[in-house]
């Protein structure tokens, strides 16, 4: 249990951070207490800003001390509530939005070193800018923060050519709970020197130390996209066209994304967006980098003769790309404007999405009958999201007091087809209790270990990840 924040705790941080890295008013706060789906409003005595390494393992000295807990947070776009500070549970919040320095781009090493509170943005732009490209892509890279990605493994829409944060990471600079400084940040390619501790601390969600720095990996700028919309017969013939997509562009398949025709109506009702085909069932969405210039045209032709696709059309300028992304990035957001909508981020076997479809929808339609389900995402990667909005005319509270429940129906479909109940979000505070149905005991008590090792007071994020 951590200990109550007291007047001459906050004068020791203002002491370190100066009035600029603490925040005490609630106008100066509000940003950093609520989240993006309004599902969550934090509360705290302070929001602390360090600009830099130094004033973050200074402040985490005195947390360390004195027994307060510590939310780090980055740009504030999490899904499960771990950035945001819990009411009632005296919480300070410790933003990397100062810490935004780039502090070199390497083509030569394909590298990129950068403070954690740097955008997603800034980072791509500054590689775009030496010719090279940072692949993570996620529609809240204008917000999201480097430090926010890793701690969180994000993925998004290039997963399937590049992998996730993990696999893009190359180094790490993580300020520990008691203010050691393990300076991890390397561009090397190869190193097999023992235990890989920077692996542990991707994806821990703020649980074992505060990134402060990263060095990244970059890849060639792409100089050509050839970008197709289609509409698929089935889910099963999608997983075919994916295959051949790969074959015939040589690998070069970056994205390959689902949606369905009541997200496209979602889209186009709320978001402005223009619909690329006639009303369907599903559609892909998907994109080849660098191919050579008739790959496409030659699938084309292929996937119709076989079945696979039964409508499509193929970008042909860098507005209309742009429009067809504008369709699958505005899904989440359109979901709002129709009421409640219970969320899943999950992963199934790419070969088991169309069963796990089925019987996910067979089984959350039995639960509560009227639902409409807009299941989209990543299907390269066999990670949907699995969103469900309320029925016409229900209740929205009543509906989502039913969150928990879904989920459960939900994930148990999940687990039996071998896959997990968090693809990409992570566990935070929403997903938290599930995971003593998710991970054996030997799993959680490796994960305990670990954290009682490293923040043996459990001032980091406390009531996230582990369960009691
Ligand atoms: C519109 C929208 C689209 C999204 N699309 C995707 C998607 O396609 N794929 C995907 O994976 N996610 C997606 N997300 C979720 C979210 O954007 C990502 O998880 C992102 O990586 C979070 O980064 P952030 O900087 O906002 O982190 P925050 O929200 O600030 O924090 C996320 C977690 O990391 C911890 N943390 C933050 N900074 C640090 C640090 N420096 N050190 C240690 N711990 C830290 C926090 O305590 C929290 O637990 C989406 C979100 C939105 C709103």
């Amino acid at each position: 249990m951590t200990k109550p924040v007291t007047a001459s705790v906050l004068e020791q941080f203002q002491l370190v951070l100066g009035p600029r890295g603490v925040l005490l008013n609630a106008p100066d706060k509000a940003p950093y207490l609520k989240e993006w789906r309004d599902r969550w409003h934090g509360e705290t005595k302070a929001v602390l800003r360090p600009a830099s390494t130094e004033e973050v393992s200074r402040t985490l000295q005195i947390a360390n001390t004195h027994e307060i807990a510590i939310v780090p947070q980055s740009g504030n776009t999490g899904l499960v509530g771990g950035q945001i500070a819990r009411p009632g549970h005296d919480e300070i919040v410790l933003s990397l939005d100062r810490m935004t320095k780039i502090t070199s781009v390497d083509p030569t090493d394909m590298s990129l070193i950068c403070e954690a509170g740097a955008t997603l943005k800034s980072v791509q732009d500054a590689a775009a800018k030496v010719d090279r490209l940072f692949p993570l892509s996620l529609a809240s890279e204008g917000s999201c923060r480097i430090g926010g990605n890793l701690a969180s493994n994000a993925g998004g829409v290039n997963v399937l050519a590049y992998g996730n944060a993990r696999d893009l990471c190359l180094g790490l600079e993580v300020v520990l709970a008691d203010g050691r400084v393990w300076n991890g940040i390397k561009t090397l390619r190869k190193d097999n020197t023992g235990y890989d501790l920077r692996n542990m601390f991707i994806g821990s969600e703020g649980t074992l130390g505060i990134i402060t720095g990263a060095a990244l990996k970059l890849f060639p700028q792409v100089k050509r996209y050839d970008t197709c919309f289609a509409t698929i017969p089935s889910i099963a013939a999608g997983l075919s066209l994916l295959a051949m997509a790969q074959e015939m562009s040589g690998n070069r398949v970056v994205a390959f994304e689902l949606l369905p025709e009541i997200g496209i109506q979602f889209a186009a009702k709320h978001m402005q967006a223009r619909r690329p085909l006639p009303a369907g069932e599903w559609f892909v969405l998907f994109e080849f980098a660098d191919a050579s210039p008739d790959a496409m045209f030659g699938l084309m032709e292929k996937a119709f003769a076989r079945g696979f696709v039964s409508d499509a059309v193929v970008a042909q300028s860098s507005a209309q790309r742009d429009q067809f992304w504008h369709v699958r990035e505005t899904l989440s957001e359109s979901q709002r404007f129709e009421g409640g909508s219970i969320k899943h981020d999950v992963a199934v076997p790419v070969s088991k999405l169309p069963q796990f479809i089925a019987d996910a929808s067979e089984a959350a339609t039995r639960f509560i009958p009227g639902i409409r389900i807009c299941c989209f995402g990543h299907m390269g990667d066999g990670n949907m999201h699995f969103n469900i909005s309320q029925p016409i005319g229900m209740d929205k509270q009543a509906y989502l007091d039913q969150w928990e429940a879904m989920n459960e129906v939900v994930h148990d479909v999940v687990l039996k087809h071998g896959g997990s109940i968090s693809a990409e979000h992570g566990i935070g505070v929403l997903k938290r209790d599930a995971m003593r149905k998710i991970k054996s005991p030997v799993e959680l008590e490796m994960m305990r270990g670990l954290k009682r090792m490293l923040d043996p007071k459990g001032i980091l994020s406390p009531g996230r990840v582990l369960p009691d």
